[in-house]
């Protein structure tokens, strides 16, 4: 099927690190997915913690999910026109939401940041956005920019296609760093429209940010009238229904989201108070539009996967099975003095092949351990667990994993640390 599949996409893949280019071998192809379970087309077995890369919150084929789903889907598919079921997510969302007050919906996670940067151009009236080294905001061309050579700030394109031309309004920062920060705004005093950033970094790596910096990031902002954005895409729902700008009680001016928001369905949002949203199109000139926004059977989706999420202790059962997966293995790293360490944020967690207590940079990051990483994915598969194929990557814990679930893998991971490791 990977063979089939290279003659059709490039590299065989709709999404690049699916084609496993940085573990080596050949991708799964799965076919069906219950619980934490999913089958591949050979028949194997394997828990799952990439969970679509995070939209799973539930596990797979969750039965309330799929009832929702099933039960619109046969009234059809699109209308183009609104619907109840955007006024029932909707809702659903900003009623439980401090932070937010109107929302628009998208249909992924890249266009909720790109709108969302669109919108804080439209309010400031200024170009320059601020982006940090080592957060993703999906692949608009704005925010495909990394750090320019040296000192500078300006960025340059991350990708062929980008013109450094857009480039250069994108100022990079590296995280935890608010000399470079007070740098940067103090340089282009007037001209930042918006601070974008990952509050909870989790894709290059788990890149805990200390509260206090983003506290700091946050009266930065208010002080030279930029707009702080909040992509909470992966920590949106994910760390509390809140999200990061909940648990540490931050106030952020925009938030973009995604992934959970659809229930395993393509939607994405951006989210404001009504003065900042009211400059959207149609009530104001910052033009935004989509032919299958607010599609009500990925609405349908989304309801029935946040009703679940709002169940009371929801979260706190989240982290505990977290912790039962990863805390029995780092024990045993300790134990045996491996250079290994696994940071988690509720159940979001990733495997660091350093001894460091904190990562909070990309810099920080030993590109050369990720060699530990391809043994250790492999020596997983063939214990039947399923991990994201880069070691950069997060993994997520479900509501679905059972303590069965969590205790057989826990023992697969010590298992496959010691092959790593031998
Ligand atoms: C996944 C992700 C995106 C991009 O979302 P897509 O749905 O893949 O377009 C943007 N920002 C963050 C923080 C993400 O994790």
């Amino acid at each position: 099927m990977f063979e089939k599949a290279q003659s059709l996409f490039p590299g065989g893949v709709n999404s690049p690190v699916r084609a496993f280019q940085s573990v080596g071998g050949t991708p799964l192809f799965v076919d069906r997915g219950a619980g934490a379970h999913i089958w591949d087309a050979d028949g194997n077995e394997f828990i799952d913690f990439c969970c679509s890369w995070g939209p799973l919150i539930l596990g797979h084929a969750h039965p309330a999910v799929v009832e929702r789903v099933t039960a619109t889907l046969s009234n059809g598919t699109s209308f183009g026109t609104p619907t109840r079921l955007e006024n029932e997510l909707g809702e659903l969302i900003l009623s439980n939401h401090r932070y937010a007050e109107r929302i628009r919906f998208v249909s992924s996670g890249t266009e909720a940041a790109m709108s969302a940067i669109r919108l804080a151009r439209g309010v400031t009236g200024r170009d320059k956005i601020i982006k940090f080294d080592g957060c993703y905001h999906g692949h608009a061309d704005a925010l495909l920019v990394k750090a320019g050579s040296g000192l500078a700030t300006l960025g340059t394109s991350s990708s062929a296609g980008v013109p450094e031309a857009y480039a250069r309004e994108t100022l990079v920062l590296p995280l935890n760093d608010l000399d470079a920060l007070e740098g940067c705004v103090a340089t282009y005093k007037g001209q930042i429209a918006v601070v974008a950033i990952e509050p909870i970094p989790a894709n290059n790596g788990l890149l805990i940010q200390d509260p206090e910096f983003l506290r700091e990031v946050r009266r930065i902002c208010t002080r030279e009238g930029i707009l702080l954005l909040f992509d909470e895409v992966i920590s949106g729902f994910r760390v509390g229904f809140e999200g990061a700008a909940g648990l540490y009680d931050i106030q952020p001016d925009v938030l973009a989201f995604g992934k959970i928001i659809g229930g395993g369905l393509p939607v994405g949002a951006y989210a404001a108070s009504e003065e900042v949203m009211r400059h959207i199109a149609p009530t104001g000139p910052v033009y935004q539009a989509g032919t299958l926004s607010g599609n009500p059977v990925a609405m349908a989706a989304g309801v029935a996967q946040l009703s679940e999420c709002l169940k009371p202790g929801f979260y706190e059962a989240l982290d505990r099975k977290a912790a039962r997966l990863v805390d029995p293995v780092v024990a045993h790293a300790k134990a045996q003095g491996y250079s290994f360490n696994i940071f988690r944020r509720g159940s979001i967690f990733w495997l660091a092949f350093s001894d460091a207590i904190h990562i909070r940079r990309s810099d920080q990051i030993d590109s050369d351990s990720m060699a530990y990483f391809s043994t250790l994915h492999a020596a997983l598969l063939e214990r039947g667990i399923y991990l994201g194929p880069s070691g950069y990557e997060v993994g997520f814990v479900s509501a679905a994993h059972t303590d069965a679930d969590l205790d057989r893998a826990a023992q697969a991971f010590i298992e496959a640390l010691d092959v790593a490791f031998a």
